[in-house]
């Protein structure tokens, strides 16, 4: 058994052994960057194949899989770019990044920004004033707090609870176990509409290893479902990313958070991003 403080056993999830393995950086794995709008589109196309034959396998319809790029790191020129090639939703892990980022492109009026990186109450503001939908909700308190400065600004909000599915200590996100009280709490904060959840799965080529991560989220989505008074307004599930989100479709996936596979790799490491201790997938694209 391993240690982690937050999640009983029902829900325990092995840890995998690549967690003991230091792995290449992300830059390192081999995204090319995309720097024209020709590259951009030929991207996108790619990743658009690939969810198209992820949802035959399972059966599913495309329609029921949405593609949020990524553009954290990348500058305005590319996203742009990415614009004039049809995208009007683009994701971005951090608050002030996205906030200027919105900014300097109002002119894009129909461009929408989710945030998707952890939050401090403290910039829940900056939330609540820009943001389409944010999908990292895991405290009560960051609840209360965007909830007040909502009601402020006289707008409701799109949320997704982020859950802890790979055990690892050192990531963001409710322990599965504590979701159904969190969800039960979650009513009180009128603003807030909970539309599912969203995780990051195990940073592992294996996708033994992966695959259960993306298993718990649905089973608990279901679970909430039932007893949560959202019901079936609560039908998200956002979990996918360059390496894994073929996997995460297998696995029910409605939206996937797809950065590298479309703009390149990444220059910052993503501990600037996530907290110390998340491995990087050792993936290589179009497999
Ligand atoms: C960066 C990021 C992604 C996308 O990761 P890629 O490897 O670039 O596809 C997805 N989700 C979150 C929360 C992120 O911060």
């Amino acid at each position: 058994m391993h240690h982690n403080t937050q999640a009983s056993p029902p829900l325990f999830l092995p840890r995998g052994p690549d967690l003991n393995t230091p792995l290449p950086a992300r830059s390192a794995t081999g995204y090319p960057t995309a720097t024209t709008l020709a590259e951009l589109q030929a991207n996108l196309a790619d990743i658009r194949s690939r969810i198209d034959s992820a949802c035959a396998r399972a059966g599913r319809s495309p329609d029921e899989v949405r593609l949020l790029p990524v553009s954290k790191t990348v500058d305005e020129q590319r996203i742009r770019l990415i614009y004039e090639a049809g995208c009007r939703e683009l994701g971005e892990n951090k608050v002030q990044e996205a906030y200027g980022k919105w900014e300097a492109m109002s002119d894009l009026t129909d461009l929408n920004w989710a945030v998707i990186g952890h939050l401090q109450t403290n910039k829940t503001k900056l939330v609540a004033r820009f943001a389409s939908e944010f999908q990292a909700l895991d405290s009560l308190r960051v609840a209360e707090a965007l909830d007040k400065r909502l009601q402020a600004e006289g707008r409701a909000l799109d949320v997704f609870v982020q859950v802890n599915t790979s055990g690892e200590e050192s990531k963001f996100g409710l322990a599965p176990d504590a979701v159904p009280a969190f969800m039960r709490a979650l009513p009180a904060y009128t603003s807030l509409r909970p539309r599912g959840l969203m995780t990051l799965a195990l940073f592992s080529s294996d996708a033994d290893h992966v695959r259960p991560c993306f298993t718990l989220l649905r089973t608990l989505r279901d679970q909430i479902r039932q007893d949560s008074p959202y019901k079936d307004q609560f039908d998200e599930l956002s979990m996918g990313m360059s390496g894994d989100f073929e996997l995460a479709i297998e696995e029910g996936a409605t939206t996937v958070r797809v950065g590298q596979a479309i703009f390149g790799a990444r220059n910052l490491p993503d501990s600037y991003y996530w907290p110390e201790g998340r491995a990087p997938q050792p993936e290589t694209p179009g497999r």
